[in-house]
């Protein structure tokens, strides 16, 4: 497919490339799952788009396939990098702000903490995640929910350009004129259809929010998770919250009345006032949680409300997307991964629905997801012995919700998996027509591999 609209010259870049061994290479080629070893045939990492277009042309003369990668969270999806070419998409910085017309524009290495602050001092929240180390690229391509997806949908359906170095080495410029189809695959299809270089998107104008986070002991797990899933049908999607059970370990970085204890935590964002967040969450606190940590604040405050580990570890997880949370499942995940010695180390429940769960009719490849919670669990493999009886946990957890099973989302999917599974027939059968048309050759990889219809 030759693409004409805002065709850039590509050709004339080169760029680093690492092979096995060269300093700085396994650096390169790591992820944030210590677990994952992947070993490409080599890895560019380019400093512009036309060291991407020279990372890729080099790749076709070696027969190589390409993936791109930023910050390698989800690089777990890829079932190996034999064969490929990586794009270490690090060095594509760069932020740019347009707030006047709510917009941002981030290079692909851009992270989420990169513009949480900055956005948030000039009065807007952006839909990012739980944790600010996550790269923008890779979650917007992916579909991205966070605390406020519920009020304005998922981060996919909130870019509003993108630019990529497709198969024939062109630089182009996607969005809802330009290459429209392209645009649409791109925004759910990850990396299957180009290196993504630069993104554009919407974000929301914020200056307090009522945010925090209720724990209670482990112990109190059901009645809390019965409660929450209780008053779930009567939140506005101005609300968010979810529900998590962990097993905090004995770190002095963490703060010393959580070091060591196995909680359940009930976190939230509210985009309103004070006194109807608390009356919103009254039956919630009528429980009396050990602490209570909300109150007005800032949207840079919830960068970092849910925790989220900030060093790459050895792990195993498990998810699903949830139409119900039934008490008598409560029940039994509580009894699983509630106990002090569950090698599951956290299982997270997150409230979906409003405009997560809505089509939207301007949104990508993945504008909404179904079901009513998304779970998410997850544990650590210190030592090898440690890897079986965890994946027994996680596979007894997915027993107990499969009946419940709405579907997955696939930025939470750290395995590889048949990705026809993520989409409904008719969207399957567009995104392969989309790669086919600009992809033919399969060249691209994303970590969630889409092959182009025969
Ligand atoms: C600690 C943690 C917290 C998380 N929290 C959330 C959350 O709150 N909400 C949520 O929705 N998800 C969350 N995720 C999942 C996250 O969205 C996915 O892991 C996502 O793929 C990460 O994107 P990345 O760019 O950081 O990772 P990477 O592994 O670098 O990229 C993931 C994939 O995106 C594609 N990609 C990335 N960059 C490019 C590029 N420049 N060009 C083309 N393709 C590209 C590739 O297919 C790549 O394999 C979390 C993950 C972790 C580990």
């Amino acid at each position: 497919m030759t693409i004409v609209a805002t065709r850039i010259d590509t050709t004339t870049g080169n760029g680093t490339v690492l092979y096995p061994g060269d300093p700085g290479w396994d650096e390169a080629r790591g992820g944030f799952n210590l677990l994952v070893d992947h070993r490409p045939e080599a890895i560019a990492l380019p400093r512009n788009e036309r060291e991407v277009a020279a990372a890729v042309a080099l790749a076709r003369s070696r027969g190589w396939k390409v993936a791109a990668q930023g910050t390698g969270h989800n690089a777990g999806a890829y079932a190996g990098l034999s064969g490929m070419l990586l794009v270490n998409t690090s060095r594509l910085t760069g932020v740019e702000y347009d707030l006047a017309n709510h917009r941002v524009r981030v290079g692909a290495a851009t992270r989420w903490g990169d513009v949480i602050s900055p956005l948030s001092d000039r009065g807007f929240a952006a839909l990012h995640g739980s944790s600010p180390l996550v790269g923008i690229a890779g979650y917007s391509l992916g579909g991205g929910i966070g605390w406020l997806s519920r009020k304005h949908g998922l981060q996919a359906s909130a870019v509003t350009a993108i630019e990529l170095v497709t198969a024939e080495g062109h630089l182009v410029r996607t969005d809802a004129v330009h290459e429209p189809e392209l645009f649409w695959a791109l925004r759910g299809g990850n990396g299957n259809f180009g290196v993504v270089t630069a993104l554009e998107f919407e974000v929301q104008p914020v200056t307090r929010m009522y945010a925090g986070v209720m724990f209670f002991p482990a112990e109190r797990s059901v009645e809390v998770l019965r409660t929450w899933t209780g008053q779930l049908p009567s939140f506005p999607e101005e609300l968010t919250t979810w529900a998590t059970i962990l097993h905090v370990p004995p770190l002095p970085e963490i703060p010393e009345p959580l070091q060591g204890r196995s909680l359940v935590a009930v976190m939230g964002v509210f985009l309103g006032d004070e006194a109807d967040g608390r009356a919103l969450l009254e039956p919630l606190r009528a429980l009396g949680p050990e602490i209570d940590l909300f109150g007005l604040q800032p949207p840079a405050a919830i960068a970092d409300l849910a925790m989220d580990p900030t060093s790459p570890m050895p792990m195993c997880s498990a998810t699903a997307l949830l139409n119900a949370l039934p008490d008598s499942t409560i029940d039994a995940v509580a009894g699983l991964v509630a106990r002090p010695d569950s090698p599951i180390l956290m299982t997270q429940f997150r409230h979906l629905g409003g405009a997560a769960g809505r089509p939207d009719p301007d949104g990508g490849a993945r504008d909404c997801l179904p079901g009513e919670v998304v779970v998410y669990a997850v544990g650590v493999v210190p030592v090898p012995e440690a890897e079986q009886p965890l994946l027994g946990a996680l596979t007894a957890l997915r027993t107990m919700v499969l009946p419940h099973r709405a579907g997955e989302y696939p930025n939470f999917v750290e395995e590889p998996a048949d990705t026809s599974r993520f989409w409904g027939q008719d969207d399957w059968t567009r995104l392969r027509r989309a790669k086919a048309l600009y992809d033919p050759e399969d060249l691209f990889r994303g970590n969630h591999h889409i092959p182009p219809e025969a």
